[in-house]
This record gives C-alpha cells, structure tokens and sequence, in this order.
C-alpha cells in the first residue's frame, strides 16, 4: 500500500518506536515487513506445522494446524486492513506471530502447563508468544529473539495481568494506563477469532463430529446453509459446507469492516495517539457479535467437548505434565541448553522447552522418558 493510501491514524509504514536493540534501516523493505520476514525465518514458526488447531496433527491431513490457522487470520485480516486502510504489513506480521507462544496439544496443552507452572507464575500461550520473539529464538548474532518493533511487539501480547504488565516495561504500561493498542492490533485480534469460528465449523463437520443437519438453526452458517440448499438443490453435503462458511466468513468480514469504519468515523481519530486513548474501534455490529458468541458457544457445547475431543485433551495433559515433573524432578534430562537456562529459573526453563514442542516431538519425549523399551 502507498504511504498517501494509509489513515492518517494507521500505525506509519516506516515510523516504528523502536527496537529492543538498535539496528540499521533494512535495505529495500519498510519497518514492518521486515519483521513478517523475520517471523516467516524463524523456528517457532515453522514449528506451527505440527502444532494441535482443535485436532491433532496426525488425526488427519486436512485439519487446520496452528500454521494454516494463522496463515488463514493473515489473510482475513490483510484484506479488511486494506479496506480500512490501515498499515497491512504490520497487521500480517501479528497474524502470523499471534500463536508462535502456544503449546503442543492446543488449549489442552495450555492449560495442563498453566497448572503445573501454577505456583512459579503460571502459563500463558500469549505472553509466552512475546516471549519467543523477545528472548527464546536463536539465530541472530546480536541479540536474543526476533528485536521486533514496539508495534508488532504490543500487537503480539493482546491481553496481560496486571502484575504480568508490571514486569514488562513499555510493552506492558498500557494495560496499567488502560490504553489501547493501535488497530492494527485489534484488527488482528478480531480477524483470529472470526478465522477460528469459520475454520472450526469446517474441520468439526470434516471430522464427522459435528452434523450439518444439526446446525441449519445456527445463527448466520445457518442461514447461509439454507439458502445455499435452497439455491443448490441437488448440490453434495461437502460442497454445501463448504458454500456456507465462504458465506459465512464473508458475512462476518463484510460486518466488521463497515462497523468499523462507523465506529472510526465517529469517534474521529487523526493520529496513532488518538486511538490509543479511545475505547477499541475494530469491533462487529453489536448483532453480528451476539452471533458471534452463539457460535462460539456451539462449538464449545459441541466440538470442543466432545467426548472424542475430550479423549485426546486428556491424554495430552497427562503428556504435558508427565514431562513438566520428569524435568522438574531431574534438570539432568533437559538438552544443555535449557539446562544453562534452569540455573537460573528451573520451571520457566522446562515451560520454554516443553511449549517449544510440536505435538508428536511431544509424544516422543515423553515415550522416551517413560516407555522402557523405547530410546
Ligand atoms: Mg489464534
């Protein structure tokens, strides 16, 4: 997008507020473009392959995994960006690095290391994805992690206890001011769940736990698939489906874009500044996200905790925390590196190791670790 193109409140192409660490202006791309480089390079991201969406990776080739899933938030959220007309560069890069923090096993995973982590600070997949960027990755001369910008940095960490904020500097000071971030980081907020609401529905019914047949009441897919089997009479189930939730999702972007707009309109922001201090402008109608959460809730009744889902959430606590005490019972099992890492914070070394694991890398330390047979 051309400079005279951005809002006059868009986080500017190239005017970032700094580095962690000072370095040289990039030949040949702006500020921002230069850190969607960096994540696309980095480790964690290449990780996400292999990282649990809803379903575990090996459950089936054609179930979204955290980097499809991130990909699919990119996109949604570059192209309302374009529309509103804010820094699209920088939307991508949060996108893509919103989920680097998350654990093996999805939410599942998150919540079985929160609990083993519960009396050294707790585990938190959003915090922990500012982490990776900060300090865990391990490839540049000069410094740890990525030196992103402060903007996509503060897009990263959408949300932050008080006492977590304290301990952050700058990052953390405008959840102690209760100031915004700026809307490119909303934008990327919102675009992650839009994606997951839509993708969900999609692999839930791929997988044959939900039924289309089922959800013609929902509200939005519902309508959506009426109307299609009404247009389409003799069309197959997969086609329909599929019809429905391109449907659906452009339903869902065409109503943030506009009640965006509305919302930015109103409140008539000029600068990055100005949107820091009002209230978030980057939100659906408030119909479309009373529909929003019926969907959410669906899933949740439906997907989530089903019992097949259930199953596989329970083994991978059992995963998580096995290794979480195997390693806090004997630091001696860790790779060095982590081991240099412990000498100064045990349980926080093994939680970055163990969020660091893709699902089966998961799997194969922990049958390492407690299957005899196995080396
Ligand atoms: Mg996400």
């Amino acid at each position: 997008m051309s400079v005279e193109l951005l809002a006059s409140y868009a986080v500017p192409m190239n005017a970032t507020l700094g580095r962690r660490f000072d370095e040289e202006k990039a030949f040949g791309r702006t500020e921002f473009q230069r850190d969607r480089d960096r994540i696309i390079h980095s480790t964690a991201f290449r990780r996400l392959e292999y990282k649990t969406q809803v379903f575990v990776n090996h459950e089936g080739d054609h179930f979204r995994t955290r980097l499809t899933h991130s990909l699919e938030v990119a996109q949604i959220a570059r192209s309302i960006a374009t529309n509103l007309r804010l820094n699209v560069d920088l939307v991508e890069a949060i996108a893509l690095a919103h989920d680097l923090g998350h654990t093996p096993f999805g939410h599942s995973g998150q919540d079985a290391l929160n609990e083993s982590m519960r009396e050294y600070g707790g585990f938190e997949h959003n915090l922990q994805s500012l982490r990776v960027v900060d300090h865990l990755e391990y490839r540049y001369a000069q410094f740890d992690g990525l030196n992103l910008c402060f903007e996509t940095r503060e897009g990263i960490l959408k949300h932050c206890s008080l006492n977590n904020a304290k301990d952050l500097g700058e990052i953390g000071v405008r959840f102690i001011e209760n100031r915004r971030a700026s809307l490119e980081a909303q934008l990327a907020n919102m675009a992650d769940s839009l994606a997951y609401n839509n993708h969900d529905i999609d692999d839930g019914l791929r997988s044959g736990l939900l039924d289309l047949q089922h959800m013609s009441g929902l509200p939005v897919f519902g309508e959506h698939l009426n109307a299609v089997a009404h247009e389409y009479p003799s069309i197959d189930v997969e086609r329909k489906a599929s019809e429905a939730i391109r449907r659906t999702v452009n339903s869902f972007v065409i109503d943030l874009t506009h009640e965006s707009e509305c919302r930015i309109q109103e409140a008539n922001p000029s600068t990055l500044d100005d949107i820091r201090s009002l209230p978030a402008l980057i939100c659906f109608s408030e119909g479309m996200e009373f529909k929003h959460r019926e969907l959410q809730r669906y899933l949740h009744q439906h997907l989530y905790r089903h019992y097949k889902v259930q199953r596989m959430a329970d083994k991978a606590k059992r995963v998580v925390q096995g290794l979480f005490k195997a390693f806090n019972d004997d630091v001696g099992l860790l790779p060095p590196r982590y081991q240099i890492q412990a000498k100064t914070d045990t349980p926080r070394a093994i939680a970055d190791y163990i969020a660091g694991m893709t699902d089966r890398y998961a799997m194969k330390e922990y049958r390492q670790l407690f299957h005899v047979d196995s080396f």
